[in-house]
């Protein structure tokens, strides 16, 4: 008998990660399998992080930290803000975090009562409708498609709000579109916002340097948002300290106050290792992390060149993160190799297994028409890859 709790019962398992499982299985099993479903970048961290890090274990950094971060962390944090985003934030409304995921928990923990609307522009990043659900709230989606660049438009994000809508949530540079909204599209939907004072907005900024259009935005920019907007933000993209596990907020203090005081509760304060390597990282100059940005800008072009020999697949071009979003639906019916493909799923089930190559269905972003591949590969994999998945299809 299923003695789980209805909450867990009715949480759908991370699609990204249950990938990344299948994919290491398979991998185990001696199947050569090339990884395109995890978005993680393959290099390794900058030295002077590793220094930092190293430094802070002979230092005797031992001791559970303050729930909301060391202040020095805070301090760059602030430095940060200031320097990447013309962001004013004081100490008080830092907080730090066992990553961006713990974020968004902490925010929805904090923000959310029973059946509160948590708007959801399509495709979203996996775990957001989760998030909202296991707090209560209610996602609502707003369907995007490659015509507008997978963007919500002010118009579709009015006819959006209800009397019970509580929250925004997107994420620019998008995972997994890779659009970035503009300073003008994002200044129509805050004008949209004006009219609803009740409304919050969680902006996830994530993927802020891997942008290859320039000029990244943050809502909270906008003076009459700065109050209701939270700046969610983490290491793992740019610095790429995925398995670290550190991320931050910049937001109003009563909010952060909250989620301080959830954390106390569920984590304490983040790794204090994690901590002090993060306080280098962050006070470096951006121009530090290039390197993996013109890389990244590289495989964008391959991959969309390779994309575009495979037939009935549409995608759009990524402005920022490392992720293709083709629309695969020319697909749907059809039978290959013994197998009918009738939705996303059924499609990155087939490559798995037809073409070994690990990708993410669009059905947990929100979005049955398109596939994830995630191009924080090698340029050796990826070309390989998609070699693979168009023998496959043919
Ligand atoms: N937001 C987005 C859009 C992401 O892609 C990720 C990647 N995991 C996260 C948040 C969570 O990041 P973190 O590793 O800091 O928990
Ligand atoms: N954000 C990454 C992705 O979308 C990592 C996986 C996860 O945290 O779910 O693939």
């Amino acid at each position: 008998m299923n003695q789980l709790s209805d909450r867990i019962n009715n949480l759908s398992t991370s699609a990204t990660l249950a990938m990344a499982a299948k994919t290491r299985e398979l991998k185990a099993e001696g199947k050569d399998i090339i990884g395109l479903s995890l978005g993680e970048p393959d290099f390794n961290i900058p030295d002077f992080v590793k220094q930092a890090a190293i430094k802070a274990i002979n230092d005797n950094y031992n001791s559970y930290s303050p729930v909301d971060g060391y202040v020095e962390l805070k301090d760059a944090i602030i430095t940060k803000f200031k320097r990447d985003n013309g962001l004013d934030y004081s100490r008080s409304q830092i907080v730090v975090s066992t990553g961006a995921k713990q974020s968004l928990f902490n925010i929805a923990s904090v923000m959310l009562n029973d059946g509160d609307e948590v708007i959801l522009p399509c495709p979203y990043w996996v775990s957001y409708a989760d998030i909202v659900k296991l707090n209560g709230g209610v996602p609502v989606e707003v369907k995007t498609d490659i015509s507008n660049d997978f963007k919500m438009t002010a118009d579709q994000l009015e006819a959006a709000i209800t009397p019970k809508t509580k929250m925004l949530w997107y994420s620019s540079p998008c995972n997994p579109s890779g659009s970035v909204y503009s300073k003008k599209e994002l200044r129509a939907i805050a004008d949209v916002l004006q009219k609803y004072p009740n409304i919050y907005v969680a902006s996830d900024e994530i993927y802020e340097h891997i942008n290859f259009i320039g000029g990244h935005h943050s809502m909270a920019q906008f003076e009459d948002m700065y109050d209701r907007t939270i700046t969610v933000n983490g290491v793992s993209k740019a610095f790429a300290m995925t398995g670290w596990r550190i991320g931050y907020i910049g937001a109003p203090d009563w909010i952060a106050k909250a989620c301080n005081k959830m954390q106390g509760q569920v984590t304490s304060g983040a790794n204090c290792i994690a901590q002090r390597a993060v306080i280098a990282a962050l006070e470096a100059n951006p121009s530090e992390i290039q390197y993996m940005i013109d890389e990244f800008k590289e495989r964008r072009q391959l991959i969309l060149g390779l994309l575009d020999g495979i037939e009935g697949f549409k995608t759009n071009e990524p402005e920022g993160a490392f992720y293709v979003f083709p629309n695969v639906s020319a697909y749907f019916g059809k039978t290959i190799k013994g197998k009918t493909i009738n939705n996303a799923t059924d499609m990155s089930m087939f490559l798995l297994e037809e073409a070994l190559v690990a990708t993410v269905t669009g059905e947990a972003f929100g979005n049955p028409d398109c596939i994830r591949i995630s191009y924080a590969a090698s340029k050796e994999e990826i070309t390989e890859a998609l070699k693979r998945i168009k023998e496959a299809l043919s």
